[in-house]
């Protein structure tokens, strides 16, 4: 009967020696003795696991040592081999990874954010001590999975959560970046089958159009590197199912603006090579600014290396290219495990093990240093998950948050109630805006007010889905009701015209201009005028004129009275951006659907240019009480010299304004040309300010947008 061994003796042949070969076996009589027996879920023998998990290392050509420990990874667990047996036998290093290995074993992670700390510093202090370790570790995991159908649905989905949330984070900070990937494709397509299938077939519906697309990028770069006569070979770079999933839940992306991106690997022969493909690329197609990435002289710290570069593709669509050595993209596949490759290679490999390895030493003295393995955690996890941050709330709980979260993500993730009724918050005990973007380790401190209500901004500032979708869920229904009371107010000034109130019409006439609007009810009609989708000029015509209600030449009794703006109207009432009214102002009001009314200043050029028909238009005067702050624009041409800026922004100050967003249009050796818009409250105080800026030397000229 041929031995699962025999398989393996063949591919150990390819790079060790007879004695090396003759201890492995041994181990694997060893092994297969002890799971004798033992059988695993699927119902196969129990040594085929621990045999292809060594068959996974030695692909990758690892040292004799750590192929006897993934061979032994499982007895000292599930037989009754004693570590001084196998230190007897294979001696105390073998002793010592197989135990590691086996104490990694029993820490079981239910999801990231529940991983116990404690767990999580035995698993860092395994890996501290050999690597070795966490590299059979790993490929214990790996074929776990490969074989994961034959467990309970219960126990597959356990795995590949933690495989994708712990492993795979792992894989990629030891650089072994062939294992992340397929952690995170098998992890995925166990978690969630059906949409693992849809994405499959999507994947290769367009796969099988690119291939016939008249714009062939593969054969263009091609024929140029060709052309150039460098030797490289261009390889199409295949997303991920798992990746793909990432990006369109994380940026919110379509699958076609995911797949948008087309993706190449270029290898060459030498370093110099791969800075002449660069600059063949480069002249085939634009490189997009800012994006290219030498991580040849500056490497990863996990030791890759490579350029990156991204490049304007045939319809806008970019073009990703990595450039690297063969050398360089073995590390870049295998990562720390490169380092043991068997003799051959030995010296490029070590310049990877000792970045790795430094990482690892980093951690062990922090470790060291920091008391309570919580901290020891949070450290950890900033260089496994480097696209999270970790922020504690006043009572040290801990908040996970994506990067660029901020403090209204921070509250909503708190609950929901703490987000609505934020009022201010403290990033370390100092009061900060809304929009602030949080970093590792700050603790935030939210101050709510029973009463207080989201804002519309908060949607700018906002990255998590959480927040997002309370935020809007809230405007939403606050909306409803703001523009059931103006629509009121609106119709109220319509029907003064015919000397009606809203109040005083009869209920029967009501119901039928309701019913000849096709609308539901009373609210929605109120809803619909408020929000702009009916003009209460034509609604109140109607119910003032109920027999020829679908004729035009209306005759009106009355001018229309002007309608008092207030300040409070909430969303309904806006501010235009192309000409900023304060009060002061004359102004007009403009119908835009779905949006309640529009003001603009009555001299704005945009409102002669656009088309408005008379029933859009409402007359509107400002309330003399109002109080509030208003966004005016200034058009501001300033010297280009040191400090100008300062002085302009500290005399705003002084003034009680704040600078609200600035655009700079023109710019040159001398001067300096941009719009700023300001908070003020009305044109009193934008006089006064516009006075004060004009004193300033600096400024060449000051005009209102
Ligand atoms: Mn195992």
């Amino acid at each position: 009967m041929p031995s699962p061994f025999d398989e393996l003796r063949s591919l150990l042949n390819t790079y060790l020696s007879l004695n090396d070969i003759l201890r492995i076996e041994e181990a694997y009589q060893l092994a297969e003795k002890a799971h004798h027996n033992q059988k695993r879920f699927s119902g196969e023998e129990y040594i085929t696991h621990p045999v292809a998990v060594t068959k996974i290392l030695a692909e990758m050509h690892m040292d004799p040592e750590t192929l006897i420990s993934a061979l032994l990874h499982d007895v000292l667990e599930d037989t009754p081999i004693q570590k001084e047996d196998i230190a007897n036998q294979f001696g105390k290093e073998v002793m010592e990874l197989v135990d590691g290995v086996s104490k990694l074993t029993q820490i079981h992670f239910k999801s990231r954010t529940e991983a116990q700390a404690e767990n999580f510093r035995k698993m860092i202090l395994a890996m501290a001590k050999d690597i070795r370790v966490m590299i059979v570790k790993l490929a214990d995991r790996l074929h776990n999975l490969r074989t994961i159908h034959a467990l309970p649905r219960l126990q597959q989905k356990r795995i590949a959560k933690e495989t994708i949330e712990i492993y795979a984070p792992i894989a990629n900070r030891l650089g072994m970046n062939n294992f992340r990937l397929e952690f995170q494709e098998r992890g995925f397509e166990t978690l969630h089958p059906l949409r693992a299938r849809i994405l499959k077939a999507a994947v290769e519906k367009m796969h099988g159009e690119e291939e016939v697309a008249p714009q062939n990028v593969h054969a263009r770069l091609e024929a140029g590197l060709q052309k150039a006569r460098v030797l490289a070979k261009v390889f199409g770079r295949k997303k991920g199912l798992y990746t793909i999933h990432e990006k369109m839940k994380r940026k919110h992306l379509s699958f076609g603006e995911v797949m948008d991106v087309i993706a190449f690997r270029i290898i060459v022969a030498d370093l110099d090579t791969c800075y002449r493909v660069l600059g063949v690329v480069h002249n085939l197609y634009k490189p997009v600014p800012g994006f290219f990435k030498d991580y040849i002289a500056m490497p990863k710290a996990n030791g890759y290396q490579s350029l990156h570069t991204i490049l304007f593709g045939p319809n806008g669509s970019p073009i990703e290219i990595q450039i690297r050595t063969e050398e360089m993209d073995r590390v870049a596949e295998s990562g720390i495990a490169s380092h043991w490759l068997y003799k051959t290679q030995q010296i490029e490999g070590e310049h990877v093990a000792v970045r790795t390895h430094g990482w690892v030493r980093g951690l062990l003295e922090m470790q060291q240093n920091i008391g309570s393995s919580l901290e020891f955690l949070e450290n950890v996890k900033v260089d496994l998950f480097p696209d999270k941050v970790y922020v504690f709330t006043p009572k040290g709980k801990i908040i996970e948050l994506p990067q660029g979260a901020t403090v209204i993500d921070f509250a909503y993730a708190v609950h929901t109630d703490v987000g609505e009724n934020c009022i201010a918050a403290k990033i370390d005990r100092r009061l900060s805006p809304f929009g602030t973007k949080l970093e590792m380790g700050q603790t935030i401190e939210i101050i709510t007010e029973q009463g207080a209500r989201p804002h519309p901004i908060w949607l700018n500032y906002a990255v998590t889905g959480k927040a997002r979708s309370s935020i809007r869920h809230f405007l939403k229904s606050q909306q409803k009701s703001e523009s059931i009371v103006f629509g009121e107010r609106l119709l109220n000034q319509a029907l003064s015209r015919y000397q009606l109130t809203f109040e005083t019409i009869p209920a029967l006439r009501l119901c039928e201009v309701i019913k000849d609007f096709k609308l539901k009810d009373t609210p929605t009609l109120l809803e619909e005028i408020g929000l702009g989708y009916f003009s209460s000029l034509l609604v109140a015509y109607q119910i003032a004129n109920p027999q020829k209600a679908q004729q035009k030449e209306a005759k009106l009794s009355l001018p229309p009275q002007p309608l008092a703006i207030q300040g409070t109207e909430g969303m309904v009432v806006r501010y235009a951006h192309c000409c900023y009214p304060i009060p002061g102002d004359s102004v007009v009001g403009f119908l835009s659907k779905g949006q309640g009314i529009v003001i603009h200043r009555e001299s704005c050029e945009s409102i002669s240019k656009q088309k408005t028909r008379w029933e859009d238009k409402i007359p509107v005067q400002w309330e003399p009480t109002i109080g509030g702050e208003f966004q005016a624009g200034l058009a501001i041409g300033l010297e280009n010299r040191l400090g100008t800026f300062a002085e302009l922004a500290t005399t705003l100050s002084q003034m009680g304004s704040n600078i609200d967003d600035i655009t700079t249009k023109e710019k040159d050796g001398y001067a300096i040309y941009f719009t700023l818009v300001l908070v003020v409250k009305d044109r009193l105080h934008l006089a006064r300010i516009l006075r004060k800026i004009r004193a300033l030397k600096s400024v060449i000229r000051v005009t209102r947008l």
